[in-house]
């Protein structure tokens, strides 16, 4: 028997934990933190490292490794992940440690201690976790280094998501769907886009170029705010083979690290000479002389926070946002409580006490690395309609209607934990 207990990413997008317990193993999946409206991080339910016999990362994001140094203040708990996740997740907790380190319950001294615990496995690898614990792990298509997992746990065969997209993306192609078990036992799904689809992505980007253009034609500069891991990535391909590198692109901030950490993997993605030439093609900003020198002329500037909290985008969108030359683009998912959702909702936000109203052009472009509703749907189909299927990494309205849409097809096992703390049995 398994017990799966959710620490964290129930009833809630982000902040995922998901505890296995079977009779001789424990294994933890993902050990992410969120972040409340002061910015301050939120972290899963408490686990002891050491009742714990391995950890699976599924990829880079802080909302699914951001707590995991913090299982390192007293023990090394293996933790199996894809090299290029561990040295993305090395650089995020640098990151997070200079942003909120004084919330996190960790130093930079145990995330060097999770580093030396790391256990590499690569896309269709199956390695030996303990005597009676596999476990294998597949391209998830949602960033560069993301990985679902086949797990087989003391008989029980379990799927594990992560974060997920099936569809092609200019960075990356979609998750290996096709080597996954026909038939396991429990799949926990990722459901963040339960309830929406996304459009087709041809059409998004032929808008977000064009939009793009009409503001450098015009003499303005478009400011990208993006997440430094994917979402920068993608935008900045995008631009590239759309021969926007006809106009200076600046890649700023934390963006900058992370494009050449990806570059060194460029093997894992869709199209490395594409990568490889937008990487060529656009200006790193080193430091404030090159950024300042960046608003002389029209250009694209891609920096995160990819929701304007923090970050150098917040310094160009102060620059930017008060001219109607110029053009906001948000191209990631804005969360409520950031500068970029009220700048969507109402127009303009409070930085730094001062009302900024933003005066630009000012478009939200659906570049998602999530699977849509289609797209989970698929993933369920894939497997017999008794199969248990977990959704989590989502809000319980979105969950309801995919639950309802599915048990229509047949699939009458179907969980969505409300809140952490609760737990499904196998
Ligand atoms: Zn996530
Ligand atoms: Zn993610």
């Amino acid at each position: 028997m398994v017990q799966i207990r959710f620490l964290g990413g129930a009833g809630e997008v982000g902040r995922l934990a998901v505890l296995m317990k079977a009779e001789r193993n424990v294994l933890l999946l993902d050990y992410g933190i969120s972040f409340d409206a002061d910015g301050k991080p939120v972290l899963p339910l408490h686990v002891r490292p050491r009742d714990i016999t391995a950890a699976f990362l599924s990829h880079a994001h802080l909302d699914h490794c951001g707590a995991l140094p913090a299982l390192y203040v007293s023990a090394s708990v293996p933790v199996y992940a894809t090299p290029l996740t561990m040295e993305l997740s090395d650089v995020m907790y640098v990151d997070a440690l200079k942003l909120s380190g004084y919330y996190l319950p960790y130093t930079y001294e145990e995330v060097e201690r999770l580093m030396s615990s790391a256990v590499p496995v690569m896309y269709g690898e199956r390695v030996e976790v303990s005597r009676d614990v596999t476990l294998a792990v597949h391209n998830a298509g949602h960033v560069p280094g993301s990985a679902m997992a086949v797990i087989e746990m003391e008989g029980a065969v379990i799927l594990f998501t992560g974060d997920f997209n099936t569809r092609d993306t200019n960075l990356l192609r979609g998750a290996d769907v096709q080597s996954l078990p026909g038939d396991p036992d429990v799949v926990i799904m990722e459901a963040t886009y339960a309830n929406a689809e996304h459009p087709p992505r041809e059409k998004v980007e032929a808008e977000f170029v064009e939009a793009v253009l009409e503001v450098l034609e015009r003499g303005g500069i478009v400011l990208v705010p993006a997440f430094a891991l994917g979402r920068a990535q993608e935008v900045l391909l995008t631009l590239v083979k759309h021969g926007m590198d006809k106009y200076p692109i600046y890649v700023d901030g934390l963006a900058r690290q992370i494009n050449q950490i990806i570059g060194r993997y460029s093997y894992l993605l869709r199209d490395p000479s594409l990568y490889r030439k937008a990487l060529d093609a656009s200006i790193e900003v080193p430091n404030m002389y090159v950024r300042k020198g960046a608003l002389d002329e029209p250009c694209v500037i891609i920096a995160p926070a990819g929701m304007l909290k923090g970050g150098t985008a917040l310094y160009y969108f102060k620059k930017l946002a008060q001219n109607k030359k110029n053009g906001i683009f948000l191209p990631s998912f804005q969360a409520p409580n950031t500068p970029g959702f009220e700048i969507l909702s109402k127009g303009y936000a409070v930085i730094d006490g001062a009302l900024v109203r933003v005066e630009a052009r000012l478009e939200w472009f659906d570049f998602s690395a999530h699977a849509g509703r289609r797209e989970l749907e698929e993933l369920a189909r894939r497997f017999p309609p008794d199969v248990t299927v977990v959704l989590v990494h989502t809000d319980a309205l979105a969950a309801a209607s995919l639950v309802r849409r599915l048990a229509r097809e047949g699939f009458d096992n179907i969980r969505v934990p409300a809140a952490p703390g609760e737990t499904v049995e196998l």
